[in-house]
């Protein structure tokens, strides 16, 4: 606590110092008998509280005050012998804070003063940290969620945005880019055998060589054990498939080292030719997919990718008739409340229940429908199938929780999303309300767009959540200009989160950071108790996962919520 003392009356001067040393003996008191001295000290050094009087050999009255007041944004408070209220109103409406007579000095009203400027000093202390927090933690959101953290080379979404940018100054001299998808052969092999740890060095090493052969910026990992070089300027599709070939031998040629031990590594690719093959990043990396899947199902090492890997007649009209044949159903996973431990919400994830393969999970077959439009279908089914199973829990005299849909990137866009959802709801009537979670990737594709289409949806009742948050490069200050009102932290942070300082920090920093944007924060994947116990330590709102409960289908979900009444 620095105090500034600005009186020409060296015996005032000492008085003052004697109270305000009884009062608080760790303020320290600055005496100027001048204004210019004053102001020259204001300019030095900051202080805390300015206890001036008015009437000095080189300035008087409220010209004085002024310039002071100009020279800091503390508390100001005008020591005075003259009449007060002749200058009440004038010094009080400049800023100035308050008037303490020279006859009223003592050792209780100077300790009042001290204790007003401290608890100021604090707050003004607070705001500009908390501006600064805020400010550093977007910045590391932004930076961590541009490159991924294990291998320090850009993540899918950058890598989405360079090949962009390179396939457009290709375009302009009518140059053709490739892009290599490359999957690991054995990874799941190498974490099980020899640890997560040893299974994060190989992923850095074979980062590094490819960023190595391909150019820094040109790499990226887009999953667990997939990563994407561009190529730059081929010619033609065995062009591109020749230094596919030869990127993957400089890369596995030779053995890695990790912890002292060589483990021979490979890799299968999928190679794609823009534009060609596609014009934008997504498309060019799904139809990547659709060739490293057949690489992988085949003995060839790279497999170049051509309209008839697309999906099959045969497989569409698959799906199109277990949809018709109901033979699809929701799973439900509760969303648990961190401080009351109460069921608050549920979330429907679809499943294929196939006469002939069995309970399908939703990755193995929602590509496919998103490819052909399928998922289109979908919509009105899911909406219709959790109001379904929502009222009848609720008719059996349950208490049930608002239920979350999905929605992909393509149905959001669908232009008869809100009539569907309009159409699903029936009446005004309705017992079960609907909640619907749209990715972070597909709010961010035209935010502008996202935000028109969620006002719509909102209107008919329901609210709505990020999905997948972190996992795109996009600023949540930015995001949460849509009508969204919860956040759910991707699974893969939350997974990582114990054992990776920089996944904690992002954690804790979206956490936060919802929170200040007046969001409700869910952590999504949670499986261990352990991850819970952190979680709530950092304050999260919500947890999902299989360590409270793992998705399962209606009637076994109706049990836990009377478990749980
Ligand atoms: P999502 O929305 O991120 O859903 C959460 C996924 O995490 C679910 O996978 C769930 O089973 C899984 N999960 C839950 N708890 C844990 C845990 O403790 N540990 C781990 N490792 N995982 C956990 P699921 O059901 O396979 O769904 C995968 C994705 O498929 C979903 O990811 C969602 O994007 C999509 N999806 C599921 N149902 C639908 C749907 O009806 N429509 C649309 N458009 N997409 C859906
Ligand atoms: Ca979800
Ligand atoms: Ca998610």
């Amino acid at each position: 606590m620095r105090i500034l003392l600005l009186e020409d009356m060296a015996v005032t001067a000492e008085v003052v110092k004697g109270y305000v040393a009884a009062a608080a003996p760790r303020a320290q008191v600055e005496w100027a008998a001048t204004l210019s001295a004053a102001l020259d000290q204001l300019a030095r050094g900051s202080f805390d509280l300015v206890l001036a009087d008015l009437n000095l050999p080189d300035s008087t009255g409220i010209a004085t005050l002024e310039r002071v007041l100009e020279a800091t944004d503390r508390l100001v408070v005008v020591l005075t012998s003259e009449d007060e209220r002749l200058m009440q109103e004038a010094a009080l409406e400049r800023g100035a804070y308050d008037f303490l007579h020279k006859s009223r000095l003592s050792k209780a009203s100077l300790g009042q003063l001290v204790r007003l400027a401290t608890l100021q000093a604090e707050t003004f202390r607070i705001l500009r940290q908390n501006i600064a927090e805020l400010e550093l933690r977007q910045r590391q959101l932004d930076n961590l969620s541009l490159y991924d953290p294990v291998t320090g080379v850009p993540n899918r979404s950058l890598f989405v945005k360079r090949l962009e940018e390179a396939i457009g100054t290709a375009a302009e001299r009518g140059a053709k880019t490739a892009v290599v998808l490359l999957d690991l052969a054995r990874f799941r092999g190498v974490n099980e055998s020899r640890g997560r740890r040893a299974g994060d060095e190989l992923l850095s090493q074979v980062a590094a060589r490819l960023a190595q052969s391909a150019g820094r910026n040109d790499v990226g990992r887009v999953g667990g054990d997939q990563f994407v070089a561009l190529l730059a300027g081929v010619k033609g599709r065995s062009e591109a498939a020749r230094r596919a070939r030869s990127l993957l031998g400089q890369c596995f040629g030779r053995a890695f080292v990790v912890g002292g031990e060589e483990i021979h590594s490979g890799a299968k690719a999928g190679i794609v030719v823009a534009p060609n093959d596609g014009a934008d990043g997504e498309t060019l990396l799904e139809r990547a997919e659709a060739a490293l899947r057949k690489a992988k199902q085949g003995s060839e090492l790279t497999v170049l990718y051509s309209a008839s890997l697309s999906t099959t007649t045969a497989e569409r009209n698959r799906l199109r008739l277990a949809l018709r044949n109901r033979e699809f159903v929701h799973y439900y996973q509760p969303k648990i409340d961190l401080t009351s431990e109460r069921i608050v919400g549920l979330e429907a994830l679809i499943r294929w229940e196939s006469r002939e393969l069995g309970v399908v999970p939703p990755d193995r077959f929602l590509p496919l429908m998103e490819e052909t439009g399928l998922i289109l279908d979908v919509s009105a089914w899911s909406f219709r199938q959790a109001l379904e199973d929502g009222r009848r829990w609720a008719q059996a005299g349950l208490r049930v929780p608002p239920i979350a849909v999905n929605l992909s990137a393509l149905q959001l866009r669908d232009p008869s999303l809100p009539g569907l959802l309009e159409q699903a709801l029936g009446g005004a009537t309705e017992s079960v309300r609907l909640e619907l979670e749209v990715t972070e990737n597909a709010l961010m594709q035209d935010l502008e767009d996202s935000v028109r289409r969620l006002h719509a949806l909102r209107a008919l009742g329901t609210s709505i959540a990020i999905d997948d948050f972190g996992t795109g490069y996009s600023s949540l200050a930015y995001l949460a200009k849509a009508p969204v009102q919860s956040l759910k932290v991707d699974r893969s942070f939350v997974a990582d989160m114990l054992e990776r300082p920089a996944t904690m920090t992002l954690v804790r920093t979206i956490i936060s950071l919802g929170q200040s944007l007046g969001l409700k924060v869910v952590a999504e994947g949670v499986d261990g108790m352990d991850q819970a116990k952190m979680l709530r330590l950092l304050r999260c709102d919500q947890m999902q996962g299989n360590c409270f409960c793992a998705p399962v289908p209606a009637p076994e979900l109706e049990q836990v919520l009377r478990r749980h009444a």
